[in-house]
């Protein structure tokens, strides 16, 4: 099965989208009613992550930690684009993510979001939705 995709427009250099409405959509469209859905990003500069969508402090603080952990600038870089944070974020966030279904619809915790992670924006991304079970 081909995956589901669609576009998120992003703002800023760093910054977290909460996609689920769109994955949810995704979902829905496949009929699939028991299984999981994998939601892949097919670039280096960019990940998803879930995580809580209640307090806009928690991505907030998500993105600042990673900052502090990896910031934009460091003498040690090789990487000749400039973008070396970008793709070592999104290599500690990751590509995919993966969402348990049932009876049709995402099975996320109470507070659990599907985040969409910008390390290199602003840009227009892509992400991909496979849904696989019957
Ligand atoms: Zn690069």
């Amino acid at each position: 099965m081909k995956p589901a995709n669609f576009d998120v427009k992003t703002h800023h250099r760093s910054e977290m989208i909460d996609i689920s409405s769109q994955v949810a959509a995704v979902v829905r469209k496949s009929g699939v009613a028991s299984g999981v859905a994998t939601v892949f990003v097919p670039h280096t500069t960019a990940g998803v992550t879930i995580n809580e969508n209640a307090d806009p402090d928690v991505p907030h603080d998500i993105l600042a930690s990673l900052e502090a952990a990896v910031p934009w600038r460091q003498p040690f870089y090789q990487h000749g684009e400039g973008n070396s944070a970008a793709h070592v974020k999104s290599t500690l966030v990751g590509c995919s993510a993966a969402v348990p279904v049932a009876d049709g619809q995402l099975v996320l915790g109470t507070w659990q979001a599907v985040f969409f992670c910008e390390f290199d924006g602003p840009r227009t991304r892509r992400c991909l939705v496979t849904v696989t079970g019957g």
